[in-house]
């Protein structure tokens, strides 16, 4: 699928729920903590049309986010399903981490972690915005640090081809932690990320106080491991940009989506929430409600196709976060 501003789609991002076990304050502001009735929310037989369809029009890779994708039941399976979609060739896995040391299953001592590399997930995503107790437990309103670091843990020891870690970069919580983020990821063998802060559930975050750009966190870096080393070609399916650490070989990526202007030159991504709205851009209010054609038993998987290619047609060329974007859905109920 291609849009009119040469966009080729081929990944989608699915939120099986906007439920949470943590409560991050820039994903889930404390005013707005309600979660959708379940009969909302799109069950996996539906969820799994919708990917044999894209499949057909071209979807070759998938991400399971949410909310915490590990805390809906039988996500398992679902996981298994979907790894087994004629075309879908790589199911990707975006977590806390906090779950992944559990039981996948009441009767077997099979982790979530062992559990999801058997389906066939290919990377594991996890959020790591910082390696202090306390200041974990305020940032995500949970004391579950040592769970994720053990979730980590067992995603490596899993063989998941792709560990990576993502860092959400904010001015004086974490500024002074990066090289500490940095160590850890190499010593666990994992790819870090830093993501800027972006305002999908609250405007409140890009203050003066809270918002730390790509480029100011490149030059903290740069401070202790000398110039990074730009790494054109390397690709990771997403917008990242990578850089190498001369001295160690080390590869971390920046996720500027605020202060790069190219960023979504290459955008190929779709999202699919929870309760079945198809978004064809996280930073625009566009949705179009993909529920009402799967529950409506005189439409099949023609309509369903045509849904995905208006949707298409209608992505934007660019997000609208920088253009006094106003946030109309939280990010928990989108799926990052
Ligand atoms: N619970 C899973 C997790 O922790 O990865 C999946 C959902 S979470 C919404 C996906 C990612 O979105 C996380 O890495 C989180 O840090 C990021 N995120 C959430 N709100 C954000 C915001 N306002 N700006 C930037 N990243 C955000």
């Amino acid at each position: 699928m291609e849009d009119k501003f040469g966009h080729l789609i081929s990944y989608l991002r699915i939120s099986v729920t906007d439920r949470c076990n943590e409560r991050c304050h820039y994903c889930l502001p404390h005013e707005n903590q309600e979660w959708l009735p379940r009969e909302e929310v799109l069950t996996y037989e539906e969820i799994l049309r919708v990917a044999k369809v894209g499949a057909d029009l071209g979807i070759s890779k998938v991400r399971v986010t949410g909310g915490e994708p590990l805390t809906r039941r039988n996500v398992l399976s679902f996981i298994s399903e979907l790894c087994s979609i004629d075309g879908i060739e790589d199911v990707g896995i975006s977590t806390n981490g906090t779950l992944l040391t559990r039981n996948a299953w009441p009767d077997s001592d099979e982790t979530n972690a062992t559990a999801l590399k058997r389906a066939g997930v290919r990377t594991v995503n996890i959020s790591l915005d910082t390696l202090d107790q306390e200041q974990y437990a305020k940032t995500t309103g949970r004391d579950y640090l040592q769970k994720a670091v053990d979730g980590i843990e067992a995603a490596v020891a899993a063989g998941f081809e792709k560990v990576k870690l993502n860092s959400v970069l904010m001015r004086h919580k974490n500024e002074h932690e990066l090289w500490n983020l940095i160590d850890f990821a190499r010593e666990k063998g994992a790819l870090i990320r830093f993501i800027e802060l972006m305002p999908v559930s609250s405007a409140e975050v890009l203050s003066e106080d809270n918002f730390l750009s790509t480029g100011e966190a490149k030059k903290l870096i740069e401070f202790k491991y000398g110039q990074l080393t730009p790494l054109p070609d390397f690709k990771t399916n997403g917008p990242a940009s990578y850089f190498q650490i001369p001295d160690t070989g080390q590869i971390i990526g920046f996720i500027g989506a605020m202060t790069n202007f190219h960023f979504c030159e290459t955008c190929n991504k779709l999202r699919l929430t929870c309760e079945g709205k198809l978004r064809p851009c996280l930073g625009s209010h566009l949705e179009f409600d993909m529920r009402d054609v799967l529950r409506n038993p005189g439409l099949n998987d023609d309509d369903v196709r045509k849904f995905f290619l208006e949707v298409v047609a209608r992505k934007p060329e660019q997000h609208d976060f920088r253009e006094n974007y106003q946030p109309g859905r939280r990010m928990i109920a989108i799926g990052g």
